[in-house]
Parts: structure tokens; C-alpha cells; sequence
């Protein structure tokens, strides 16, 4: 640190020279001893007063070492009591994936002893509790992953389900030194039991409110549509316009209970996934076909891209898919631009290895830079949007892409259009139990 002469724990004249140039203010400060011009003088001329600074410095660097030896020791001990008295259950591991520190909220969530996490590795860690865990695919992910992947954070919810339901959300982040290598990996274990329990409730008013709903608005569509199709009588053009405007807003508040259903069926992991081969090529052009009305509506035309080369069919929910499509078509179609020229939608079916990719392409209003962060999120609709809609369809599109194995993304631009993409895996996607379909 210091000047190459010194000898182990001592300060040469040249260290004192460089030290009190550099620190004489504070040094005269805390030495109460007049330092700079006097001193420097004397030490290139009287050997004795520099022994004595020495000496001096050499008990203060020593009492600074004790010091900052007790403060580092009330420190760690401060830090400890901190650690242990979060809620949350921390567990700290060394480079090599060793526990070298999990405070007490962790062995209480984990319901295990401090003697039986001493000194194993994160492996055999989980392993102690992993067969209590509901669905452990991303806890085997992360226990899979290697040590030494300095930049990957994992995040994700689990549950326990012995000795008592627990909902955890995992985290687990690297822990780097100040040169930025590995030094080891926090992990955090968030107990999310109440929020998830609030959530679920929730779920359950909502599917609860929209079944009671959807009856009596089913009821009313029909006696609409008797009305309007003027099976009880001629209607004057008054009457008519009045039952037509009915029937519109009724259809409106059907979709957006249907939509609702949906969202609370496939939050609580009540959905039936029921993949079966289909042919991708035929359920395309069966949602063009019953999209024709809108898309006449919309002075838009929606043209089929097929793949160049018959490539046979893909197990995936053939229901589910078609309502993801549904739902990425009716948008194209219902936000392209108004006036001009036709509109043109294209839908895209491609083969890329290891994917199907299908495209939805317009060139309508697009959507905002600022606004495409939330695109995804439940209800939220872009600011332009004058049409009507419930903020729902790219919600539920995501969790059935997702659900399905498959990814969904989009590129869009201002008043220039929007392209979405559904990758599916071609391997087909994976069943999963349930006691419910989309309605
Ligand atoms: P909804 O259409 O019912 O409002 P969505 O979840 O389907 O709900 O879409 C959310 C928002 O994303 C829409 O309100 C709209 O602002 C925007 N959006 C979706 N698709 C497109 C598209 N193809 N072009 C422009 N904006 C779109």
C-alpha cells in the first residue's frame, strides 16, 4: 500500500512523507500535534522527532486497526440480528453453492434445523424440503443451473403443501465482489400466502359475478334478437334502430363476461389444456372466415400466407390457440386505420425450427412507443384506442401462448402498424388438468 521499504507493519520516512502531505489536516486534527511545515522540516533533519512520529503514527494506525477490527465485529453482528429477524427467508451460498449463512425465517418456512443445513451445498439443500413443493419445474431449472452464472437472476412462485400450504415467490440474484467476480448467490424465499389467497378470492368473485351475469344477459339476447329479427311483428325504423343499439351493448357486456370467465379460469390454473394434433393451416383460415363480417365492417381485406411446404400438424389446444387468434385478428382488423384506402391484414403461417411462427401484420393506428411496455397487462388499453374493447384480449392471448409452451411478441410503430408473433413449439405443447375450458 505504502512505500516499497517499509518494513512489516512499519512506516518508512518516505510513507510519513507521503502520508502527511496527503492527510496532514485531518492527521494534525485527530494527533493534536502540529504536523506540516514544522513537521516535514524536522523529519528531514532530526531523526529522533521522526522515531517519535513514527511511533505515534504507528499507535495511531494500530488503534485505527483495533477500531475499525470492534466496528466490523458490531457490524456483522448488527447485520446478523437484521438478517434474522426479516420475514423473509434469506440463505446466502458461497461460489461453490456451500450455505454459509440462512437466517431463522428460513429454517421456519422450510421446517428445518439449523444443524441440518450446516455446510451442504444448495443441491442437498433442496433436497430436504423439494418433495413438499407443488409444482417444482422452476425450482428444478434453478437447482440445475450452474453455480458460477454470474448474471442470472431467477424469479418465480412456488408452493409448499406440507405441513401447511405456503405460497413462496423465489428469488435468487449473484452476489458479486468489487471487481465484479462471483463471491456467491442470495436466495430469498418470500412467503406470498395472503396476497395469493386475496387473489384468489378475488378470482372466484369475479367467475361467481360473471356466471350470475352471463344467464339473464343470454336470456336477453334472445328475446333481442326475436325482436330485431321482427319475429313478434314489424318494427317501425325508430323501434328498430332502438333494439339494434340494445342488442349491440348486450353482445358488448356478453363478451366482456365471457372475457372475465376466462381470465378467472386461466389465473386459477382451473383450465384443462387438451393438446391434440392439429392442423395450424385449417384453424387460421376457419378464424379469417368468421372474421369476414368485421372485416367488411372495417372496409379491410384479410389475406392467408401459407407456409411454402405442407409440414403436417402440431399437438397443441385446438380451442384454445383459435381464441388467441381470434383475439390477435379482431384487433388487427378493428384497429387499422378509418377512411382511404382497403385495409389489409396478413396472417402469416411459417415453419422455424424449433417453432411454428404465425404473424398477424397490419398497417393500422400502431401503438405508442411509451405505452408498449404494458401492452400485455391486464385491462390496459393504449390511449389512442377509441375503439371499443375490455383491455383483456392480449392478457389472455399471453397466459394461453405461454400455457401452450410458446412465446408471443410484437414490433409496432405509430400510424405505421403493428406485427404480432406466436412462436409454438413444434414439439406440441403439454396437457394439464383441469375441471374447465374457455367459454
Ligand atoms: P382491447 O382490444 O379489448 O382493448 P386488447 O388486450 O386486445 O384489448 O388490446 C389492448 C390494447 O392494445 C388495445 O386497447 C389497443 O390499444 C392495443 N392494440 C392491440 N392490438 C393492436 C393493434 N393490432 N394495433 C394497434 N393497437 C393495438
Amino acid at each position: 500500500m505504502f512505500g516499497q521499504n517499509s518494513k512489516k507493519n512499519e512506516l518508512s520516512c518516505e510513507d510519513l512523507n507521503a502520508i502527511l502531505n496527503l492527510l496532514s489536516s485531518e492527521f494534525s486534527s485527530v494527533c493534536k500535534i502540529p504536523l506540516k511545515g514544522q513537521i516535514q522540516k524536522d523529519f528531514k533533519f532530526q531523526d529522533k522527532k521522526i522515531a517519535k512520529i513514527k511511533n505515534i503514527f504507528n499507535s495511531f494506525v494500530a488503534q485505527q486497526a483495533g477500531f475499525l477490527k470492534q466496528k466490523t465485529i458490531e457490524l456483522a453482528g448488527q447485520l446478523n440480528s437484521i438478517i434474522n429477524s426479516l420475514d423473509d427467508g434469506i440463505v446466502i451460498l458461497d461460489k461453490n453453492g456451500k450455505v454459509t449463512l440462512a437466517n431463522q425465517s428460513f429454517l421456519k418456512i422450510t421446517n428445518l434445523s439449523e444443524k441440518e443445513i450446516q455446510e451442504i451445498k444448495k443441491e442437498q439443500l433442496f433436497k430436504k424440503f423439494i418433495e413438499r413443493v407443488k409444482d417444482k419445474t422452476e425450482l428444478d431449472i434453478f437447482l440445475k443451473s450452474d453455480n458460477q452464472e454470474i448474471n442470472k437472476i431467477f424469479q418465480f412462485d412456488f408452493q409448499f403443501t406440507t405441513p401447511h400450504y405456503i405460497f413462496i415467490k423465489f428469488y435468487s440474484a449473484p452476489i458479486l465482489d468489487q471487481k465484479k467476480n462471483l463471491s456467491g448467490r442470495v436466495i430469498i424465499f418470500h412467503d406470498i400466502t395472503k396476497e395469493a389467497e386475496i387473489n384468489r378470492l378475488k378470482s372466484e368473485f369475479v367467475s361467481v359475478a360473471s356466471h350470475q351475469l352471463r344467464t339473464p344477459l343470454t336470456a336477453i339476447k334472445w328475446f333481442l334478437e326475436e325482436l330485431k329479427d321482427e319475429r313478434l311483428g314489424e318494427l317501425n325504423p325508430r323501434q328498430k334502430d332502438y333494439i339494434e343499439q340494445t342488442y349491440e351493448s348486450n353482445e358488448r357486456m356478453l363478451r366482456l363476461v365471457n372475457d372475465l370467465l376466462n381470465v378467472s379460469r386461466l389465473e386459477t390454473s382451473r383450465l384443462k389444456i387438451t393438446p391434440k394434433p392439429t392442423q395450424l393451416e385449417e384453424l387460421i383460415v376457419g378464424v379469417i372466415d368468421e372474421s369476414l363480417p368485421l372485416a367488411i365492417s372495417r372496409n379491410c381485406q384479410v389475406k392467408f400466407i401459407r407456409p411454402k411446404q405442407y409440414f403436417g400438424q402440431i399437438a397443441v389446444d385446438t380451442a384454445l390457440i383459435r381464441q388467441v387468434l381470434i383475439n390477435l385478428i379482431s384487433n388487427a382488423i378493428k384497429y387499422s386505420k378509418e377512411g382511404g384506402d382497403k385495409n389489409v391484414v396478413e396472417v402469416k403461417l411459417e415453419k422455424k425450427p424449433p417453432f411454428m411462427v404465425i404473424s398477424v401484420a397490419d398497417k393500422g393506428i400502431g401503438i405508442p412507443a411509451d405505452q408498449q411496455a404494458n401492452i400485455f397487462d391486464k385491462f390496459y388499453r393504449v390511449e389512442n384506442a377509441k375503439i371499443e374493447g375490455s383491455g383483456l384480449g392480449l392478457y389472455i392471448a399471453k397466459m394461453i401462448v405461454e400455457l401452450s409452451g410458446g412465446k408471443i411478441r410484437f414490433d409496432s410503430e405509430e400510424s405505421r402498424g403493428t406485427t404480432f408473433y406466436i412462436n409454438l413449439p413444434l414439439s406440441g405443447s403439454q396437457p394439464r388438468a383441469g375441471d374447465k375450458t374457455l367459454t
